[in-house]
């Protein structure tokens, strides 16, 4: 197996017929980082950095969170490794933050929100991450972005910080790349716009169906109801897409979604250009990627397009893919 997988780990990810999507890895801890190089990860196209804040009695320090960016970033260069800015609150918890109790947190003071009120805790954090950046390729990302105003006073923080960096001489990559999650359906109906502003796109599905669909991802009770396949889902993908595409910028999709086999032949179709995914899923995800044609996708896309329900696409989907499955 372990013959197999090196083997795997060093065929490119393309299609048939030449359509090259960049395949990457999602982190939750850094220890993860080998994992990422042993499934041949182009990088980490999302490195959850909230595990630094959980379960913990104090906040960590930036040299704590600077030293643990800069292992992962130096293990994986020159690959890039996309570091998304602190997502607690909805489902992630941290007591050290003693946050106020809310009805509902899905919709409540989490992710950009919280770093935009507790501008401290964020300038840490980008100071770590902008610090980590001289070490190999950094990409930052914020989660949650509900719209321009929230993205831009973000990315002018960053601004701020590496003015900063350069007065007290310390390095850091000035043509960092910075992008948004695009998670939240306002996000989709602005996705021209923030797309005038960020420098790439990463699709967040968990958080974007859940609030699409109006489906709690953590309720079992409506757990059947949270469809990856409707409609509504994937004309949201497509515009998001599309509006990176019409600026010039790189769309990627860093949700569940894209470690589900039956999925890839519609995420390469709707034209995502980079699949970030647990890094088990790489090898077979790469080996299918690689049986598929881009143009058969793209077709496959526009007649999945018309239909009205996830059980219709699910079941055009397997009848044309599932024999390939
Ligand atoms: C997502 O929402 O799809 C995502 C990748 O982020 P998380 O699951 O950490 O909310
Ligand atoms: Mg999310």
């Amino acid at each position: 197996l372990k013959v197999r997988l090196h083997q795997v780990s060093h065929l490119p990810a393309e299609t048939r017929d030449g359509r090259r999507l960049a395949l990457r890895a999602n982190l939750d801890l850094p220890e993860e980082v080998s994992f990422a190089r042993e499934y041949g990860a182009e990088g980490v196209g999302l490195f959850r950095t909230e595990y630094l804040y959980v379960s913990r009695r104090e906040l960590p320090s930036e040299d704590l969170l600077f030293e643990t960016y800069r292992r992962v970033v130096e293990a994986l260069a020159p690959h890039p490794v996309t570091i998304r800015t602190l997502d607690i609150g909805g489902d992630k918890f941290a007591s050290v933050l003693s946050l106020p109790e809310e009805i509902n947190p899905a919709l409540g003071l989490r992710a950009i929100r919280l770093c935009l009120k507790e501008e401290g805790l964020f300038r840490t954090q980008l100071r770590a991450i902008l610090r980590a950046s001289a070490y190999g390729k950094v990409k930052i990302m914020f989660p949650m972005i509900s719209g321009v105003t929230e993205f831009l006073r973000a990315r002018n923080l960053v601004g701020e910080i590496q003015q900063e960096l350069a007065e007290e001489g310390i390095p850091f990559d000035p043509d960092l790349k910075i992008g948004a999650m695009i998670e939240v359906p306002s996000a989709v109906a602005v996705a021209d716009l923030l797309a005038q502003e960020a420098d790439f796109f990463s699709i967040g599905t968990n958080d974007l169906i859940q609030y699409t669909l109006a489906i709690d991802r953590g309720n079992q009770e409506v757990a059947e109801l949270y469809e990856p396949l409707h409609p509504a889902v994937l004309r949201f993908i497509r515009q998001t897409v599309e509006a990176g595409h019409r600026a010039g910028i790189p769309v990627a999709l860093c949700g569940e979604m894209a470690g589900e086999l039956l999925y890839v032949p519609v995420l390469v179709g709707l034209g995502l250009d980079e699949l970030s995914m647990n890094p088990q899923s790489l090898p077979e995800i790469k080996l299918f990627l690689r049986e598929l044609s881009y143009e058969e996708c793209r077709e496959a896309v526009e007649e999945l397009l018309k239909l009205t329900c996830q059980d219709e696409v699910k079941e055009a989907l397997s009848a044309r893919f599932g024999p390939m499955i």
